[in-house]
């Protein structure tokens, strides 16, 4: 899925490298790079029990009674993570549905689907996946309508035969759902040698609260190298050399993040480059609380996908991070 392919023939001087290229393959492996870094990230209590899974509120349900829906799913304590409003294409409904491609109901439930604005929903409480199928009630809406308390027999559409309502049926199918609609996107992140030797564990905690994956890990010094590399398009302004000497002034945590959205998601959490501006306009974020100034700003972040899949590949070679 996220391979990344291109070779590193050619992108880099092996000299710098050398120290750097003992690839970390796996997000077990990160995890333990993690634990040795930051012993005391997963202590901190986030909620360990909460399970995600995928629902679906078909095009007529959401189209006649979606405040009612949404509040129902709200009301019994799922929080949206996640969600997109869209409408399919026949080739998605097809490939979300290859299993039930020769059912009788597949023409209905195609039609139905393509019918108008989907809405897909990320959820998450405790138990997520069996608590909202046991909800749903039986898949056959002549079923459910034995049960009247089941959601598929208070959110039947008149108009359509078609259930309104989608959930993941087992925690793997969950986990392939999202993915189908939520891919991860994945981002270089680097914590400036300043922000690391000062305030990594507090950033390192909001990497986490955000709901980041780190997909790899490491602590080590940059080399000169490497940050021309990663800022080219700086060369030649003012404070290009200061940026050198700042990057390479000490160990940075280096990381690839992962998440749907990953690069657009880490720079908001970053903050405007100038800490002042982000005091004011986001103050929240990283650069706002543990930015020195707009030189030494506490953390990097690549601008777009295709320079964080680049500065991946630089840093940590050709990698699978899933
Ligand atoms: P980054 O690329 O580090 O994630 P950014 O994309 O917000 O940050 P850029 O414009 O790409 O900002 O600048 C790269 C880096 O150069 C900044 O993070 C900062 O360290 C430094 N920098 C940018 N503008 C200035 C400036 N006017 N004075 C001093 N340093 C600056
Ligand atoms: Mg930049």
């Amino acid at each position: 899925m996220a391979t990344i392919k291109n070779s590193l023939e050619g992108t880099m001087e092996t000299e710098s490298l050398s120290n750097l290229c003992d690839v970390q393959d796996s997000v077990e492996e990160a995890s333990r790079q993690l634990a040795f870094f930051f012993p005391n990230f997963d202590k901190n209590k986030t909620d360990q029990k909460a399970e995600r899974t995928l629902a679906l509120i078909r095009p007529s349900l959401l189209k006649e009674r979606r405040d009612s829906i949404m509040q129902r799913i709200r009301d019994d304590g799922f929080e949206i993570a996640m969600q997109k409003e869209i409408i399919l294409s026949e080739k998605q409904v097809c490939e979300f549905y290859k299993e039930h491609k020769n059912e009788d109901y597949f023409p209905a439930l195609l039609e139905q689907m393509t019918s108008g604005p989907t809405l897909i929903l990320a959820l998450t409480r405790e138990n997520a996946v069996a608590h909202w199928r046991g909800l749903l009630g039986p898949t056959a809406l002549e079923e459910a309508k034995e049960d009247p308390n089941s959601l598929r027999a208070l959110y039947a559409v008149d108009s359509s035969p078609i259930n309104q309502l989608h959930g993941s049926s087992t925690t793997d199918d969950a986990q392939k759902e999202l993915e189908f609609f939520f891919p991860q996107e994945h981002t270089l992140a680097v914590i400036k040698p300043a922000a690391a030797k000062e305030h990594k564990d507090d950033i390192m905690q909001k990497v986490k609260d955000a709901g980041f994956t780190i997909s790899k890990i490491k602590e080590e010094a940059l080399t000169r190298d490497m940050v021309a590399h990663f800022y080219k398009d700086h060369e030649g302004k003012s404070f290009f050399g200061d940026l050198l000497s700042s990057m390479t002034e000490g160990p940075s945590v280096i990381m690839v993040l992962s998440k749907e959205n990953a690069v657009e998601e880490w720079r908001q959490l970053m903050g405007p480059t100038d800490p002042e501006e982000a005091k004011n306009i986001s103050p929240e974020s990283i650069r706002a609380q543990f930015a020195q100034d707009i030189l030494s700003n506490a953390v990097h972040g690549s601008s777009t996908k295709q320079q964080a899949l680049e500065n991946i590949q630089y840093i940590f070679g050709e990698i699978d991070i899933d």
